[in-house]
């Protein structure tokens, strides 16, 4: 730490992304990037042409993409905003909604980014414990005096709340902004976008990094009431106008429109995860039940620490939450079907020596 730092960032905790490890011989199932490449039109759409285009400013409104994004989920282009990732676009809201003393609430645990960026921008944290079976309990965000936001389905549990859940949020909230992080949505949950057409007190926030196989061009929207989203590009126009690169316009403007292909590797990855979770059941684990692209897996006989180490010294990275009430449990991204089976076969025979051990 430099003498120049303010004194209010002296005390921050960073957020820890997953480890990008350099070794390639390692099966990646850490941080739920998706294991299909993008859709084939991502790269015809990044042309040698448009590398020229490089010395240019991309356009700060990404039109092109807001109207992909508008055309999918139905709404005005007005509607919608993107960001360099959606992590800037929680921060963005942490700035503008709730920043400065005001009360912001959320589940926990939950993202691992909401603590943080609620003590970057200084606002008063209110983590919601969630319940004994790892769900959120909907009675407990009701009559609020703050932000909420949720991940819908929660992370790192996967497990999803209903829209009408949702809505009983909403309607209990109405001079409060709901902000539901929609980052796994696609691969089984149902989304609240259509409710933003009758409630101006919510934002929906979703990435191209998971479902859509572009975590390396960091792209991410929301989609809420005109007037939230004009508060959302006043912040925007006053930090970085040109937030997404214009190989990540185009990138996620071609991703947004093969809705075929984003169907088929979705269907892909929900089929796998129901496989892994019938063999990991057979093998008696605990499985909190995930409509996300992974799994939350707990097993009587190994402690979570272990079973991640012992992983990893079989080529298999995935991710332990090293602290309570989750140090029980490891975090699998789904993967490509022959990943979980050299999973599978790894977790037999670390489980077997287990035993061995007794
Ligand atoms: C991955 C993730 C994000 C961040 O996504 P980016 O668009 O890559 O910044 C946000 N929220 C949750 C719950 C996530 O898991």
């Amino acid at each position: 730490m430099s003498r120049f730092l303010n004194a209010e960032y002296k005390q921050l905790q960073a957020y820890t992304p997953g480890e990008q490890p350099h070794n390639k011989k390692l099966i990646k199932l850490n941080t739920n990037e998706n294991p299909y490449e993008p859709s084939p039109t991502v790269s015809q759409a990044i042309s040698e042409a448009e590398i020229t285009q490089f010395r240019l400013y991309p356009d700060p409104d990404a039109t092109q993409l807001l109207t992909e994004i508008a055309a999918y989920y139905n709404v005005e282009p007005g509607q919608v905003m993107v960001g360099n990732g959606s992590d800037e676009i929680l921060a963005f809201c942490f700035m503008i909604f709730q920043g400065s003393g005001k009360k912001v609430y959320y589940p926990s645990p939950s993202y691992g980014f909401y603590p943080v960026y609620g003590d970057v921008f200084q606002a008063k944290r209110n983590p919601i414990p969630l319940t004994e079976d790892f769900t959120i309990c909907i009675e407990d965000y009701k009559n609020l005096d703050g932000t909420i936001i949720i991940a819908n389905p929660n992370a790192p549990t996967g497990i999803a709340l209903e829209p009408q859940e949702i809505e009983e949020i909403l309607l209990a909230n109405q001079s409060n902004l709901v902000i539901i992080d929609e980052a796994y949505i696609d691969f089984g949950a149902k989304s609240c976008v259509p409710f933003v057409q009758k409630y101006d007190n919510l934002l929906v926030v979703q990435t191209f990094s998971k479902s859509r196989s572009l975590a390396g061009a960091r792209v991410g929207f929301a989609i809420g009431s005109k007037p939230v989203i004009a508060d959302l590009n006043k912040i925007k126009f006053s930090f970085n106008p040109y937030n997404i690169n214009r190989l990540s316009i185009l990138a996620a403007s071609a991703a947004m429109k093969d809705r075929d292909y984003f169907r088929e590797t979705c269907r892909k990855i929900v089929n796998t995860r129901q496989r892994l979770v019938k063999q990991m059941k057979a093998m008696k684990f605990h499985i909190l039940p995930s409509k996300a692209n992974f799994l939350f897996v707990r097993h009587d006989n190994i402690s979570g620490k272990h079973y991640f180490e012992r992983l990893r010294e079989n080529n298999i990275l995935v991710r332990h939450f090293d602290r309570q009430p989750t140090s029980d449990f490891v975090r699998i991204t789904i993967g490509k079907d022959e990943e979980m089976d050299a999973l599978l076969e790894a977790t037999a025979r670390i489980l077997g020596e287990m035993e061995d051990r007794r």
